[in-house]
C-alpha cells in the first residue's frame, strides 16, 4: 500500500517538476529519486521470484542511489554543493559489504549491518542540511522532523541487528520487529516525499509573489506593488501624523542613450540605476518603477530635510562615471506628507511637479515641493 501511494507521489512530483522545475531546483531529481525508490521496493517485493543480486543487492543499490538522489534535490534547493565523490566511495564500500554477504556469506544480520549505516548517514546528512537553512516554513519543519525520524529508525535497525538480532530473520519477515521497522520506513518515506511537494509548492508561492511585486528588469518593485506601499504608509501617517517622504525619479535624455547606443545598453543603465539608488536606500525605503526610466522612493519616517539630502546623495551615486555603460544623471523631485493629502495621488502629483521643475532648471538636480 504505501509503496503504490509512494509510486503516487512519483506521478505527482513528476507532473510538478514539468511545470515548475525552472522555477523550483531539486524538484526534478526528488522526482527522479521517488520513482527510484518506487523501483526498488519491487525489487524487494519480488525477492521469491528473482535472483538476490538483484533482489538484495541491485535493489539496495538502486534505494541508496534514490536517497543520495534527494540529497542531491534538497542541496540544489538550498543551493548548497554536495560531495558526489566522498558519498559515492562511501556508499560504495557499503554496498561491496552488503553483496558479499547477499551472495558469498548469506546473512541478513550483516547485510543490514553494511547497508544501514549508508542509508542513515544520508539521511543524517540530509536532516542537517535542513537543520542549517536558516528560516522556517511549515514544508521545512515537515521535512526536517521526518529526515530526523528516518535517520533515528535507520540508527535503531543498525543497533539492533548488530547487538539483538538472530540471523534468521529476512526484510519482510512479519513477526516481531522487523515489520515494525519495515512499516515505519514506508510510512516515513512516504512523508518525506509528501515534505518535497510542500516545499516546492512554497518555493512556488514565493517566486510568484516576487513576481507579481517585482519588475522584471530592474529586481525593482513594480508600480502596483510601491503604490501599495505608498497607500499603507498615508494611512499610518493620516492615523498617527508621523511624516514620511516620496521622491520622483526620471532619467535625463534617456531617449538618447537608446538612440545612439542600442536598447540593450537602455536596459543596462536602467539596472546599473536601480542598483546605486539600492546602496544608498535605507532597509525600510522603498524603490518602485513606475514605468518606462521613471521611478519612486518611499522614505518612512524621513523628514523633509532628510528627504533631500537623500535624494542629493543618489543624484551623487547616479552621475558616476564607471563599468563601461554611459553616464546617465537623473532629475528628482522631492515631497513629504501633508496632513491634508487626502489620497496617493495628491503626493504623487506633487513629486512629478518638482520633478518636471528639476527637469525645467536644467536637470540632473533635485528640487522640493
Ligand atoms: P527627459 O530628460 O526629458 O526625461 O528625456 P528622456 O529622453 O529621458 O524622456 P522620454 O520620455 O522622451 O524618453 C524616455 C525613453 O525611455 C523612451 C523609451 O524608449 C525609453 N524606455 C522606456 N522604457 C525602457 C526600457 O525598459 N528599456 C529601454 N532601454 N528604454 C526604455
Ligand atoms: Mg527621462
Ligand atoms: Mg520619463
Amino acid at each position: 500500500m504505501a509503496t503504490l501511494l509512494g509510486g503516487l507521489m512519483g506521478v505527482v512530483l513528476t507532473l510538478l517538476a514539468r511545470n515548475a522545475q525552472d522555477v523550483v531546483p531539486g524538484l526534478q531529481q526528488w522526482a527522479r529519486a521517488t520513482w527510484l525508490v518506487f523501483v526498488s521496493a519491487i525489487l524487494f517485493a519480488l525477492r521469491d521470484l528473482l535472483p538476490v543480486a538483484m533482489s538484495v543487492t541491485l535493489a539496495n543499490a538502486m534505494l541508496i542511489f534514490a536517497l543520495l538522489l534527494y540529497l542531491q534535490g534538497s542541496s540544489l534547493y538550498f543551493q548548497v554543493r554536495m560531495r558526489w565523490a566522498g558519498w559515492l566511495v562511501w556508499c560504495g564500500l557499503c554496498l561491496v559489504g552488503l553483496s558479499w554477504y547477499a551472495q558469498v556469506e548469506p546473512s541478513f544480520r550483516w547485510r543490514m549491518a553494511f547497508v544501514l549505516p549508508a542509508m542513515g548517514s544520508i539521511m543524517g546528512a540530509h536532516a542537517w542540511l535542513f537543520w542549517r537553512q536558516p528560516g522556517s516554513s511549515l514544508g521545512r519543519r515537515f521535512t526536517v522532523l521526518t529526515l530526523s525520524a528516518m535517520t533515528l529508525v535507520f540508527a535503531l535497525r543498525w543497533v539492533h541487528a548488530l547487538l539483538w538480532a538472530q540471523d534468521d530473520g529476512h526484510l519482510f519477515a512479519p513477526e516481531g520487529v522487523q515489520s515494525v521497522y519495515m512499516s515505519s520506513y514506508t510510512v516515513l518515506l512516504l512523508l518525506i516525499t509528501v515534505g518535497f511537494v510542500l516545499l516546492a509548492s512554497e518555493r512556488m508561492r514565493e517566486v510568484f509573489e516576487f513576481q507579481a511585486t517585482h519588475d522584471m528588469l530592474t529586481g525593482a518593485f513594480n508600480r502596483r506593488a510601491v503604490l501599495d506601499r505608498l497607500t499603507q504608509e498615508l494611512a499610518r501617517s493620516q492615523r498617527y501624523q508621523g511624516v514620511f517622504s516620496v521622491l520622483m525619479l526620471d532619467l535625463d535624455h534617456f531617449k538618447h542613450v537608446n538612440d545612439r547606443y542600442g536598447h540593450q545598453v537602455g536596459d543596462d543603465v536602467l539596472k546599473r540605476f536601480v542598483q546605486r539608488i539600492g546602496k544608498i536606500l535605507r532597509p525600510n525605503d522603498t524603490l518602485g518603477r513606475l514605468g518606462g526610466e521613471e521611478f519612486l522612493v518611499l522614505l518612512p519616517e524621513t523628514s523633509p530635510a532628510a528627504a533631500q539630502a537623500t535624494a542629493e546623495r543618489i543624484l551623487l551615486a547616479v552621475a558616476q562615471d564607471g563599468e563601461a555603460l554611459p553616464v546617465c544623471t537623473a532629475s528628482i523631485g522631492v515631497t513629504s506628507w501633508l496632513p491634508q493629502d487626502i489620497s496617493v495621488d495628491d503626493i504623487v502629483a506633487r513629486a512629478d511637479r518638482a520633478m518636471y521643475t528639476a527637469k525645467g532648471n536644467g536637470r540632473n538636480r533635485v528640487e522640493c515641493a
